[in-house]
């Protein structure tokens, strides 16, 4: 996912501006791995092989998604159904 993708993308739930934490990313700011999160909502949307997963809760398979996760150093619920962040300090323990 090239990085200027961002200015367009936002929450596909309430509209608001994405923010990203960088896993990885190319030479030529291409993001590998990251996670974008909804200040609004809460909502996390893993990019996974460039790609960024946006798709409605109930299409997204949560345990395809947590492997990744979880080698990122990211706890998330696990036990509820949400795909929401599990407090505002995981966006900081990234840093
Ligand atoms: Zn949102």
């Amino acid at each position: 996912m090239n990085r200027k993708l961002l200015d367009i993308l936002c929450c596909p739930f309430d509209k608001s501006d994405l923010e990203i934490q960088v896993i990885q990313e190319t030479d030529s700011q291409e993001i590998i791995e990251g996670l974008l999160t909804c200040s609004t909502c809460q909502r996390y949307f893993p990019i996974i092989y460039g790609i960024p997963i946006m798709t409605p809760d109930e299409y997204r398979e949560k345990s395809l998604e947590l492997p990744n996760l979880e080698r990122w150093g990211l706890e998330m619920h696990t036990k509820t159904n949400s795909f929401k962040i599990a407090d505002s300090k995981t966006a900081k323990e990234l840093e």
